[in-house]
Parts: structure tokens; sequence; C-alpha cells
């Protein structure tokens, strides 16, 4: 890896991954990863902002061809896309344990990676994380960064091209901190 090298992962695992970021990146040739909610598979996720107040989840036989194809990985995105901070030791371990068990056996290999729903990690979650046996956790908080904490920078539909370029250049992250500092 040197600075010019980024990596492409999507969370929560919507149908759209398949139909529309699966075909662009397969022109590409980009490999990505894509953390998956177990409870949507083959299911819907609530939406006010969707049109019907719904949006498809992937299905298994769409995230085993994606497996298939060899440019996507998947990880775990929690059970049931609860935040793991607010939830009760006990639905903590099912929504990180059980998750991981889920995917390895769906997609029949190690499953290494995880991303917390809405970023939320603390010491706690991450000595759940690590004794489930994942070997990385991805967040979108950018404090204290360790790898179970990796940060990442969140791209919005709304972000035009312009921001998407800033987002994605060295400037993006020492820029954010002196907002932050400042503010
Ligand atoms: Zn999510």
């Amino acid at each position: 890896m040197n600075n010019r090298t980024l990596s492409i992962t999507f969370d929560d695992g919507y149908e759209d991954h398949f139909h529309n970021v699966y075909s662009i990146l397969s022109g590409y040739g980009f490999p990505a990863t894509i953390f998956l909610t177990v409870k949507y598979i083959d299911g819907y996720w609530e939406s006010e902002k969707a049109e019907g107040g719904r949006i498809k989840g992937l299905s298994r036989d769409q995230i085993l061809e994606m497996q298939n194809g060899g440019l996507i990985q998947f990880g775990s995105h929690g059970y049931s896309h609860k935040n793991f901070l607010s939830v009760h030791e006990e639905d903590r371990e099912i929504e990180i344990r059980d998750s991981k068990l889920y995917l390895e056996d769906l997609l029949g290999e190690d499953v290494p990676f995880i991303s917390y729903p809405f970023g939320a990690c603390d010491d706690g979650v991450k000595n759940i994380v690590r004794e489930a046996g994942y070997k990385a956790g991805f967040t979108i908080w950018n404090r204290k960064p360790d790898i179970y904490t990796i940060p990442r920078v969140p791209f919005h539909a709304h972000d035009g091209l312009k921001r998407f370029r800033f987002k994605i250049s060295p400037l993006y992250y020492p820029t954010k901190s002196i907002f932050r500092f400042a503010s």
C-alpha cells in the first residue's frame, strides 16, 4: 500500500449494491468489501426516504454470485443494525458473534472484518469483536484509530463531484481536523 491506495467499502447490503455498484465495479475491475446486516438478507429495510417506505436487501443468491465473481469480499455489519453502544451485553454478543457465524455459514469462508452500525464502538465493543475472532473493525469515527477502529471517509448520494474529489484527496483528514479543532 502507498498513499495513493484506497479501499472501497459499502455498508448495509442493499439490493442496489448488486444491480448498480457491482456492475460499475466490475467494469473497472475494482475490488470492494460489502458489510452485510444479516437480518435484511432476503428482506426489506424500512426507510422513510425510500419509495414505498422500504428498501430491498441483497438476496443470498446475489451475495453468492458476487462472491463467485472474485471482486467482492463480505464483512459483518451486525445482526440487526442496532447501535452496539445502546444494546445489552447479551444482544451485543448476538450482533457481533452470531452475525459472523451466520455469514461464514453462508459464504463458506472466514469473515475477518466488521463495520460498526453508525460507526459506534468503544473498548467494550472492541473486546467482544476481538474475542469473536475478527481481525479488524471499521468505523466512520475518526478518533484514536487502531486495527479495531479503522476510520473511513463516508460518501453520500448528495456529495457532488467537487466534494468527492476533496474527500479522496490527501487534504481531507488534515482539513477536517482543523475544522473540528476550530468548532
Ligand atoms: Zn449501516
